[in-house]
């Protein structure tokens, strides 16, 4: 058994803070949470005493690219290094976002299942991991991998990322049962453009008709798993939210018919706005990245006000990856910027974020039964949600009871 005693508890709720707060837990999950010097059981165990500290839930990323390191067609085809190189740059990745308090991520395609294999064997450590694998998009799609000079990458081999282009009803089907026999935790599909796909396929630009988008929520669902849906603007988010998939990724026009958010808060949709990559591609060296990173800036705030007023769940995501691995947390002060509290922006990465992943029976608050994901942090995030992302205020990460770090 294993007791903490801290300063200040956010349990991650969005239940106001409590003072001397006292959290017990055992065989990694929490057994009790109560308060004031004589909480928790005296006796045998580890005693943390933190009096100066904040104890969070552990946080969750619910869109990442673990396995991505770089937008260049070098890093994007895996042509630059062994593939080996580039598993154990992943396993670092990995460790070092779970020691900066994120104790779940959603990967959003790129990660392929024997990364979590390798994690319950103790061959490497990091995240709970939720998988989706690959991108399921038709032909010209965002997942659909041909160069500006019309070369189409080589063929991965790798049975662990099954191919992801599907055209048709029948192929999308086939796709979805594939990526479930792979491991596949929940179904990633894209159906607009993005920032940075292609020139000639932007952010407005749609991908599958709503039959075959229908279908191929149908067979997600039916076989369990929930479907993630990058989408921007224009036609393709439309098909998206009215095929009820579980989440929008990005999102970025959805100001643009006053439709949609109502539709989203109907059918419980969430919104996963990834503002953090957007901040990255306006940078970007490639001019029709930049041009629509900024034209979308807007909008995508807007977005983010109006979904938030409607009651939109809004969840963190950063699509690291691509934009290499800041700290995840970086997506935070950009929610707040956007128009949540502090305080719903640590929902947004706590216990939202466990809904989104339909894991809110498992994690994302400090709750008896819950899996004992914790984060001691120096400093009220609720008066600096920044805080989260400077490495020296972590003071310690648990994730199912067992401190990985401890500064
Ligand atoms: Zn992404």
């Amino acid at each position: 058994m294993t007791i903490i005693r801290v300063g200040t508890l956010i349990d991650g709720t969005g239940a106001p803070p409590v003072r001397d707060a006292v959290v017990t837990f055992e065989n990694g999950r929490i057994e009790a949470v109560t308060t004031g010097p004589s909480g928790g059981r005296s006796g045998a165990g580890e005693v943390i005493d933190a009096p100066g500290l904040t104890l969070l839930p552990g946080l969750i990323d619910c869109h990442d690219h673990l396995a991505s390191h770089g937008y260049e067609m070098a890093k994007r085809w895996g042509l630059d290094e062994p593939r080996s190189t580039s598993h154990l740059r992943t396993a670092a990745v990995a460790r070092t976002i779970l020691e900066s308090g994120y104790t779940a991520v959603r990967d959003a395609g790129g990660l392929d299942a024997g990364f979590r294999v390798a994690m319950n064997d103790g061959l490497i450590v990091g995240p709970r991991l939720v998988l989706s694998l690959a991108i399921i998009s038709p032909t010209g799609g965002l997942g659909d991998r041909v160069s500006p000079s019309g070369h189409v990458a080589p063929e991965s081999g790798d049975p662990c990322l099954p191919p992801s282009v599907a055209d048709g009803i029948d192929a999308i089907r086939t796709t979805v049962r594939t990526m479930v026999r792979a491991g596949a935790d929940q179904i990633k599909c894209a159906t607009t453009g993005g920032a940075s796909s292609r020139a000639g396929h932007g952010p407005r630009d749609c991908e599958y008709t709503l039959e075959e988008l229908k279908v191929l929520v149908e067979e997600s669902h039916a076989l369990g798993r929930r479907v993630m849906c990058h989408a921007l603007g224009g036609p393709g988010l439309r098909v998206a939210i009215e095929a009820g998939v579980d989440s929008i990724e990005h999102g970025c026009y959805l100001d643009e018919d006053r439709e949609l958010i109502p539709m989203m808060v109907e059918k419980g949709i969430f919104f996963v706005p990834t503002l953090l990559v957007y901040e990255y591609h306006r940078e970007s060296p490639a001019p029709h990245v930049r041009e629509r990173a900024h034209a979308l800036r807007a909008h995508h705030r807007d977005s983010v006000a109006r979904a938030l007023e409607a009651g939109v769940k809004i969840v963190a995501g950063t699509d690291a990856g691509g934009h290499g691995h800041p700290n995840n947390a970086a997506e935070l002060p950009l929610l707040v910027a956007a128009g949540l509290s502090p305080m719903q922006a640590l929902q947004a990465a706590t216990s939202r974020a466990a809904e989104c992943l339909g894991l809110q029976g498992e994690i994302g608050t400090i709750e008896k039964g819950k899996w004992a994901d914790l984060v001691l942090v120096e400093g009220d995030p609720l008066r600096d949600i920044s805080i989260l992302t400077d490495a020296r205020r972590i003071k310690r990460v648990i994730k199912g009871g067992a401190t990985v770090i401890a500064r």
